[in-house]
């Protein structure tokens, strides 16, 4: 579609203030410009409203970025992977863009202690995954909730690593801070695609047409009035609607208020829906230092017994993508990129060998946790709050909308959580905007 003029300048408005309100005044207010509120954005622009995304960064895609210079190859620093690709939501963005969808299948090696698991550990491996399944699938009949540690006890490292990827290296959380019914709610994850480019980069593109103003953020919504006043650090602007997919670490923190304040029952929502946290560290060495001939991913536990999660030479490129999870993650996130790069290099260095110290080239470490803007990797809910993510998704006030991940009861996590939830927004907005006419 063709945005109107009015939009069209508001579009170039990055870094001065927002309009006057006579000069444009759109209809629906978005506050940030990731998947939830662009897929949002983009359907309120389908059925011709105006709309406004205003968002704190100096870009769009929040939680999904490519880093496509520094490696030579495109490196996520957020979402990369599409999950349960036949009916994940986000699947929509690839073919909004023609793009084809990467099946990842990697094969995975399993190492403890630095050497490498005999042959029938494997199959252990696998059984134990599937038994944890059953396992937590059995403990959800007999109640409502339960903390996944409470079910999962390992007996024995391979069980601890298999374990660690259901807990710290896939929810970003210790297995006694999980919910099981939260954890289980989550689609299977094969097929599991990626996108060439990276799938940050694939959301930039998709989202470039969505009129969003940069670098601002927004400081309070208030509602009492006839328009939605959004205060920002540019000033102000007011719609009739407005969509806030802000991730719940913000919403909890002191910096975004409400007028009227949200209710306690949301209130207690963002409370029990806290941000778990997940980084990856990537490095890229001088010369062929990682025996092995194409991508692969390699979990294990190290001579500390700490689990760690790597794909090593990615797109068949001298490096490694170390992930961490968890408190592993907030320890090394506390203590600098330093400690994370130590962790990396050293599980690496178990197995591949001390050479690779001396040949790292490059490397990036992510701090999700300590990003202003997301102040952590994704919502999981506590322990008994699975069901919170509905009352999150709840109108405030009868025209604020919430939208993102934290907000979807079946794909909360992810992107496609990101995706419907916008979508879902959008068409709260659209029916309060149709039912005022
Ligand atoms: C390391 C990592 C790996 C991940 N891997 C995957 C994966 O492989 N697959 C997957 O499906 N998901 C993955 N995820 C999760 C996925 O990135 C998120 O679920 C998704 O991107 C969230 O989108 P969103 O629109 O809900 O939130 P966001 O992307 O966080 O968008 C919210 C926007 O609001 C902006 N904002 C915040 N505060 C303000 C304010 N006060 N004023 C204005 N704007 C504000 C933010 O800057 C941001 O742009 C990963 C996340 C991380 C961190």
């Amino acid at each position: 579609m063709t945005l109107s003029r009015r939009l069209f300048l508001s579009m170039s408005l990055a870094g001065t203030a927002l309009p006057a309100r006579a000069a444009a005044e759109p209809e629906v207010i978005v506050v940030g410009a990731g998947v939830a509120g662009l897929a949002a954005a983009r359907a309120l622009m389908a059925a011709n409203k105006s709309v406004l995304v205003i968002e704190a960064r100096d870009r769009i895609g929040g939680r999904a970025v490519t880093d496509s210079t520094t490696f030579g190859f495109p490196f996520d620093l957020g979402a990369q992977w599409i999950e349960a690709g036949r009916t994940n939501p986000a699947m929509a963005m690839l073919r909004d863009m023609n793009e084809r969808p990467v099946p990842d299948r990697l094969e995975q090696a399993i190492y403890i202690g630095g050497a490498e698991a005999p042959k029938e550990e494997y199959a252990r491996f696998e059984k134990i995954a599937i038994d944890a399944s059953r396992k937590l699938i059995e403990a959800l009949k007999k109640a409502s909730d339960v903390p996944v540690g409470r079910v999962l006890v390992a007996q024995d490292p391979l069980e601890r690593l298999a374990y660690a990827m259901v807990g710290p290296l896939e929810s970003g959380v210790e297995l006694g801070e999980l919910s099981a019914r939260d954890f289980m709610r989550q689609p299977e994850s094969e097929p599991q695609y990626s996108v060439a480019g990276g799938l940050g980069a694939l959301v930039a593109r998709w989202g470039a047409k969505v009129p969003v103003k940069l670098g601002t953020r927004v400081a309070r919504i208030d509602s009492t009035g006839p328009q939605v006043v959004v205060a920002t650090t540019n000033g102000q602007v007011s719609a009739k609607a407005v969509i806030v997919t802000v991730p719940t670490g913000l919403l909890a923190g002191g910096s975004f208020s409400f007028a009227p304040q949200l209710s306690v029952a949301k209130r207690e929502a963002i409370a029990q829906l806290p941000m778990a946290l997940y980084n990856k560290v990537a490095l890229s060495f001088g010369r062929k230092v990682i025996d092995a001939s194409a991508a692969r991913s390699v979990i294990g536990l190290n001579r500390k017994h700490e689990a760690f999660d790597a794909i090593v030479r990615p797109y068949d490129r001298d490096a490694a993508i170390v992930f961490v999870g968890g408190a592993q993650a907030r320890q090394v996130e506390e203590e600098g990129t330093g400690a994370a790069l130590g962790f990396a290099m050293s599980a690496l260095a178990e197995i591949f060998g001390n050479d690779l110290r001396t040949l790292l080239a490059r490397s990036s470490v992510t701090r999700w946790g300590k990003d202003p803007f997301a102040r952590g990797s994704w919502s999981m809910a506590t322990p008994g709050n699975a069901d919170k993510r509905l009352v999150l998704a709840q109108p405030h006030h009868d025209r604020v909308f919430f939208a993102g991940e934290a907000t979807d009861p079946v794909w909360a996590t992810r992107v496609g959580g990101a995706y419907a939830s916008g979508l879902r927004a959008a068409r709260e907005a659209l029916a309060w905007l149709g039912a005022k006419r």
